[in-house]
């Protein structure tokens, strides 16, 4: 097969918004849509987590636009970010809203689309690899085993940290599944004290996996109990992707041989 025998990519006509995510980081996990919407759009308005060699693959008269939130902190507020997407869809103008990871986990994809939906414009939503299952794969840790579970918890760990929020911890404890924590370093003591709260062991595996795909990448093993002061030990900085459960345990069989990813 070459790739002149690919199936044609869609055009990108002038006043449509693509809504793309653009994976974990390195290009080479983007989507071959989206790159090519990245390669044909006229704006790209992208989050602080897509990652400039990705933004290099735009068009050199492309504009770039960064909007949207950083650790809790709004940067761009929510209903500017729609009206800007809006302004420039009927602007004539081909539009890409880039997300790092996928747009619709954690990435508040759905409110883009909503807005755009109700300002009657036409839309194309492009998924992307999230970082949650790229980190963990990257890192020799798998989603499933069909020894160790048959689901997953994709949770994100800045929620409030109230009684409401613990007492969720608690049940999702009591699954007994794998949890994958994004967004986790601002209340990773209160999050790990309520799973060990909600019947997890201080000793159930985990691993704190900052920067996948990145220069910045590292991985840290850890145990639930440990989780804290191991990322204050190796200085884990955001982003980054904490993984607890018995998956997290697995890394350490099949080392030898994992080539890494660059
Ligand atoms: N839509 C994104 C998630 C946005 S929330 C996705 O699907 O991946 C932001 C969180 O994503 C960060 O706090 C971090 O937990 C995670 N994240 C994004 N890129 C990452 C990376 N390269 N390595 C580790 N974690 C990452």
């Amino acid at each position: 097969m070459s790739f002149a025998q690919f199936p044609p990519m869609p055009d990108f006509p002038p006043g449509e918004v693509w809504l793309a995510g653009a994976g974990p980081g390195d290009p080479r996990l983007l989507t071959l849509l989206a790159l090519h919407a990245v390669s044909q759009a006229d704006d790209i308005v992208h989050d602080a987590l897509v990652d400039p060699r990705v933004l290099d693959l735009k068009r050199a008269d492309a504009q770039l636009i960064a909007a949207g939130k950083r650790g809790g902190k709004p940067s761009s507020h929510q209903q500017e970010i729609n009206g800007l997407l809006v302004e420039r869809a009927r602007a004539g103008r081909r539009v890409l809203r880039l997300k790092g990871g996928d747009p619709f986990v954690f990435g508040r994809g759905w409110d883009e689309v909503v807005a755009l939906a109700e300002a009657g414009l036409r839309y194309r939503i492009i998924p992307g690899v999230t970082s949650g299952l790229a980190a963990t794969a990257l890192a020799g840790i798998p989603a499933t085993t069909r020894d160790t579970n048959h689901a997953i918890v994709l949770a994100a760990g800045h929620r409030a940290d109230d009684d409401q929020s613990s007492a969720d911890w608690e049940a999702l404890a009591r699954l007994g599944q794998p949890i994958v924590l994004y967004m986790p370093m601002t209340q990773l003591a209160g999050i790990t004290a309520a799973l060990i709260k909600g019947g997890l062991s201080a000793d159930t595996p985990a691993a704190l996996l900052q920067s996948a795909t990145t220069e910045d990448e590292r991985v840290v093993d850890s145990t639930l109990g440990r989780l804290v002061e191991d990322a204050h030990a190796n200085a884990i900085a955001s982003p980054a992707i904490v993984v607890i459960g018995a998956v997290a345990g697995l890394r350490k069989q099949m080392l030898t041989g994992l080539v890494g990813w660059r």
